[in-house]
């Protein structure tokens, strides 16, 4: 089954900046991929297209249609952005809890929820601190964490951890791919890194200058058994 489909897709600015396209992609549900390109290509449009932020300017985006509850909170979609933008004037606890909050979720289960997808990422111990306290891996930890709270069906990654020493980049890569591998949730991940993408996913999807086109789509084959 497919998670998202594009078809012809193109986005214009007002600007008339051709941004993309004709765009073309099917992702599977559960599949890992990675958006690589030069900056400037487009590899933001085409997130914000999926997850309904902006509207194409021509073309199809279809997302398959959440089962179960009827209006998910987020629409079954989970955005990470490489600035963590967390509130500061609140707990790590609060600032996960926001999205059910505003979906109306109650307090209780809400913190409950907040507190599962902390220890999810690592963050168990941390539900009581202010961002202030945190590291950048840290806080990326935590809007991955705000992300995964509704239990989005796809994850939508915008270079989420482009600013980060090597290390911890590489901490989060392996944690990532570790829950990827546990919650299986389709993810599309935005980057620049070869590395990345070759070592996360297990297809990139290479885009040409803008406007972004599709110019190689390459199934990565495991060394090792992705579990
Ligand atoms: P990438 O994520 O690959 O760096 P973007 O999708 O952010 O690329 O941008 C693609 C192109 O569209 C760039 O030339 C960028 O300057 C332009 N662009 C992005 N957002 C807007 C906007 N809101 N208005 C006008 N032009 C934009
Ligand atoms: P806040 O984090 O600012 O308290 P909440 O969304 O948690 O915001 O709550 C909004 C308001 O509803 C607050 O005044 C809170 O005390 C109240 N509230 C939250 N949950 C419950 C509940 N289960 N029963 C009664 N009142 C509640």
């Amino acid at each position: 089954a497919l998670a998202v489909s594009l078809r012809g897709v193109t986005k214009a600015y007002d600007n008339g900046v051709m941004a993309l396209g004709p765009f073309d992609l099917a992702v599977r549900k559960g599949e890992f991929i990675s958006l690589l390109g030069p900056s400037g290509c487009g590899k933001s449009t085409a997130l914000r297209l999926i997850a309904g932020l902006s509207a194409a300017s021509s073309g199809t985006v279809r997302m398959s249609r959440h089962e179960g509850p009827a209006q998910k909170i987020g629409h079954g979609i989970g955005f990470v952005f490489q600035e963590p933008t967390l509130m500061p004037w609140t707990s790590v606890r609060e600032n996960v809890r926001l999205p059910l909050k505003l979906g109306g979720v109650p307090k209780a289960e809400g913190r409950a929820r907040a507190d599962a997808a902390l220890a999810s990422v690592g963050l168990a111990d941390f539900a009581d601190a202010f961002p202030r306290e945190l590291s950048g891996g840290m806080k990326m930890r935590v809007s991955l964490a705000r992300a995964l709270v509704t239990d989005p069906d796809i994850l939508l990654m915008d270079e989420p951890f482009a600013a980060l020493d090597e290390i911890t980049r590489f901490r989060l890569n392996n944690d990532l791919l570790a829950l990827w591998r546990s919650l299986g949730k389709t993810v599309i991940f935005v980057t620049h890194s070869v590395f990345e993408s070759v070592y996360l996913s297990q297809r990139v999807v290479v885009m040409t200058a803008r406007p972004g086109r599709i110019q190689a789509d390459i199934r990565i084959e495991t060394l090792e058994p992705r579990g």
